[in-house]
């Protein structure tokens, strides 16, 4: 086939429901390549749709190309990753710990890479420490988006609902300038929009890039996934009063069905919001923020933060630590379909954060809080989180180049 007069396959390094990943040879120049057959249609497409959005992101593992099959199976050729965080994580607890400053690190590197996704409107859905793959140098890279979507129908609105205004009190929380970390002080490799009028611009090159894309798309499917493409129409919000601000609210989003309702069986266990817990349809980026609130807890521990045996326990493990789950501390949360399904008794004296991340900062703790709220709409996003003092302060990250990557 095609494949293999391109391509020396190797030995197999994984698999999974829907797919094996192989190691091999391009024959070419003989780089080294991972080649992922995905047994699932809906997989495939979304895997490439998303990759392809999100080529120039450092922080996503790359797409060299891709091949459809006569049966319908996809091969991506990815780069090659040696290891991943769960084995940083493994390593790590077996001796030697992590450094504050490493921690550092990896925290920045997987928070590039959900910013590149979020900015794009992916939402991953299944952010884990095994799904952030590591070069042999310790760039991190997101790996797995077969359960991505592109979410569409965006309104930006700011953190207080109100309209944004240039100069206004909610303009506080826009990034001010870019950050300097680490690396002998260079700036950020991935450029961070710096003001509104930069964010906005790369936001009209986004929409335009993805208007073009959709035409591509149709062009070279054919056949292809109509539900999918009917995702990325890009909405003209020239008259949007709420233009120019940061957050951004879901108003309407296609999954699979005719309804516009997105599947809450997404994601591992351990790593899964409580929106989707309770069945939510109508979820957002946020899901990915409360992972990585998971997997930070996990980097500052070394252990998992809510290792639930079922969703039920994962529930109950969340709220032993966090408190009870009400519409005081989550308004609209009575609303979520599997609510009233779940009952707890109420939870008196809530474990905390704090005693979960003993012996830890209060900054990395509080990093780790301000993704873990119960709202969706209370989470830090990436870009937000980027801006913070914890990452422009002592100890500083280490340089990439200093990270011990597993062998
Ligand atoms: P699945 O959807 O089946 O979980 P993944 O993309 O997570 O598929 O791949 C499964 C395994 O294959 C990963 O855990 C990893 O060990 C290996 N793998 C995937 N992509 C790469 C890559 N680019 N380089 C090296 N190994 C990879």
């Amino acid at each position: 086939s095609e494949i293999t007069e391109r391509y020396e396959i190797l030995e197999r390094i994984g698999s999974g429901a829907y797919a094996d990943v192989y190691r091999g040879h391009r024959r070419s120049d003989g780089i080294v390549v991972a080649l992922k057959e995905i047994h699932d249609y809906q997989s495939s497409f979304r895997e490439i749709e998303a990759l392809q959005t999100l080529r120039d992101s450092l922080n996503v593992v790359d797409l060299l190309e891709y091949f459809w099959q006569e049966d319908e199976d996809a091969v991506l050729v990815l780069e090659f990753l040696p290891t991943d965080l769960a084995s940083v994580i493994r390593d790590a607890k077996r001796g030697g710990g992590l450094a504050p400053g490493e921690v550092k690190q990896w925290m920045l590197q997987i928070l590039r890479g959900v910013d590149a996704c979020h900015r794009n409107l992916v939402v991953h859905r299944d952010l884990k420490p095994s799904n952030l793959l590591i070069s042999a140098e310790g760039v991190l890279k997101l790996a797995d988006f077969g359960q991505s979507r592109i979410l569409q129908e965006t309104r930006y609105i700011s953190r207080d609902n109100s309209p944004h205004e240039p100069g206004s009190e909610n303009e506080a929380w826009l990034p001010q300038q870019p950050a300097m970390v680490g690396e002998g002080n260079q700036p950020w490799p991935d450029p961070r929009p710096i003001n509104e009028d930069e964010y906005l611009r790369e936001l009209d090159g986004l929409k335009a890039k993805h208007a073009m894309e959709d035409t591509d798309k149709e062009m070279s499917l054919q056949d292809g996934d109509a539900s999918c493409l009917a995702t990325c129409s890009t909405g003209d919000v020239e008259d949007d009063p709420f233009k120019g601000s940061y957050t951004y609210e879901v108003e309407e989003v296609k999954d699979d069905d005719e309804s516009g309702a997105l599947t809450s069986c997404v994601g591992t266990r351990w790593f899964r919001a409580p929106e989707l817990l309770y069945g939510s349809t109508t979820y957002g980026l946020e899901i990915d923020l409360w992972s990585l609130g998971c997997i930070f807890a996990e980097l500052l521990t070394l252990a998992p933060l809510f290792p639930g045996t079922s969703d039920i326990d994962q529930l109950g493990k969340i709220i032993s630590v966090l408190g009870d789950l009400t519409e005081e501390t989550w308004p609209g949360s009575s609303k979520l379909p599997d609510y009233n399904k779940i009952f707890f008794n109420k939870i008196e004296n809530p474990i905390g954060l704090e005693a979960c991340l003993q012996n830890r900062s209060a900054a990395e703790v509080d990093l780790v809080r301000r993704l873990l709220g119960y709202n969706p709409a209370s989470r830090a996003s990436a870009m937000e989180l980027l801006q913070e003092r914890y990452f422009v302060e002592e100890p500083l990250p280490v340089p990439i180049s200093e990270l011990r990557v597993p062998s």
